[in-house]
């Protein structure tokens, strides 16, 4: 293969004239800052095409999981159980709050969090679960809402990676009592930075209403009956949004083809597995993700990620294990699977603008990074 001077980043948003059409008019509008009509617009619509009851729309998606645990009430002496394989605003938003994030063990056959390794953590300080839709694939709601419902726990959905995903056909935003969103720039619809909550807990709505402005009365200007944040949205974002949101099965289906391409493509690849899915379960295509060599193997993946990288194609290791960052240390955690995924996954890219040559090189690429491992 010849030296590459062409290269592949892992990500790439999709941004039309429409975007740059809604943007321009938000900005000569004058509505700038955090009122105006995308913004009721965006909030409105989401909601309608989650099935869920209302949308808060926040500055991004950490903040957004902050501001349901907030709402809920949840601080210090609580607990909050987080799958231990999972980006780390999860867990960060918990600490937000100073309760504590128990980390337990992902299943093999979704990457999601164990509903059985929920159940065994659950003790009396427990007030919450948040489960996260990893690489799209959203986890086990029936039985999560089964488990929190009998120990009266809040279930939260983060379903960051998973806008466009549905379980038995009702889609992520209406599986749990409150599910947050990310439209970080590499997430399925983004608006650079940005998030929401949505639920149909109209008072854990209202509350999440009055924290995200910065705990301000409605009805007295100036007058802040408790500590809240300024976790608003610009109306600029929102109409960015906007735009995202009437391309969106544009969006998801350029997306599909690329991950169903990937799939097809690198089937043969005795070294590769493809992203497992539960049956009834629709992923949203977020990023492509494979694991490298047998379970237990923790050096191709490294090994891969660094032809590839040579050869022009950006890959995204798994995130680490919770328990081993620093700030939510747990040396007892035991999380046998979530630790083998994090060592083997491999994340390819994965946009809509990725069409039918770009990725047959980037298979290309994968399969001469592959050959050189033996
Ligand atoms: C992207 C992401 C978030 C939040 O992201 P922001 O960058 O704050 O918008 C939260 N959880 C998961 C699992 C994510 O992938």
């Amino acid at each position: 293969m010849s030296t590459v001077d062409d290269r592949y980043p892992v990500a790439r948003p999709s941004l039309s004239d429409l975007e740059e059409r809604y943007v321009v008019d938000a900005l000569r509008s004058g509505w700038v800052s955090s009122q105006g009509r995308y913004l009721t617009d965006f909030e409105d619509r989401f909601a309608r095409r989650c099935g869920a009851g209302t949308t808060v729309a926040t500055a991004n998606g950490t903040v957004a999981l902050h501001l349901v645990l907030a709402a809920a009430g949840i601080g210090p002496g609580d607990e909050v159980i987080v799958p231990a394989l999972t980006y780390v605003a999860t867990a960060n938003a918990v600490a937000y709050c100073g309760a504590r994030a128990v980390c337990v063990d992902v299943l093999p056959q979704s990457w999601c969090v164990d509903p059985a390794a929920v159940r065994a953590a659950i003790g009396p300080r427990t007030r919450a679960v948040v489960a996260v839709d990893l690489y799209g694939h959203p986890a086990d709601y029936p039985a999560l809402r089964e488990l929190c419902h009998r120990h009266g726990l809040l279930l939260v959905a983060d379903a960051a990676e998973s806008f466009g995903a549905t379980v038995d056909g009702r889609p992520t935003g209406a599986l749990a009592d409150a599910t947050t969103f990310s439209f970080f720039g590499n997430k399925v619809i983004t608006s650079g930075e940005g998030g929401c909550v949505t639920t149909s807990d109209a008072a854990l709505a209202e509350r999440m209403r009055l924290l995200r402005n910065q705990g301000m009365d409605p009805h007295r200007r100036y007058y802040f009956p408790v500590l809240g944040f300024n976790y608003r949205m610009t109306n600029l974002a929102a109409a960015l949004l906007c735009a995202q949101l009437d391309r969106a099965d544009e969006i998801i289906a350029r997306r599909d083809a690329v991950v169903a391409g990937y799939e097809t493509q690198l089937a043969d690849e005795p070294a590769l597995s493809a992203q497992p899915v539960v049956p009834g379960v629709r992923r949203a295509p977020w990023m492509a993700a494979f694991l490298v060599g047998p379970e237990g193997d923790d050096a191709s993946r490294d090994t891969v990620a660094r032809t590839l990288d040579r050869l022009g194609v950006e890959t995204r290791p798994f995130f680490v294990p919770i328990p081993e960052l620093p700030a939510h240390r747990d040396p007892t955690a035991h999380c046998p699977v979530t630790v083998d995924l994090s060592r083997r996954g491999l994340n390819l890219p994965t946009y809509p603008d990725l069409t039918g040559p770009g990725l047959k090189t980037v298979v290309e690429r994968v399969r001469a990074a592959l050959a050189t491992l033996a």
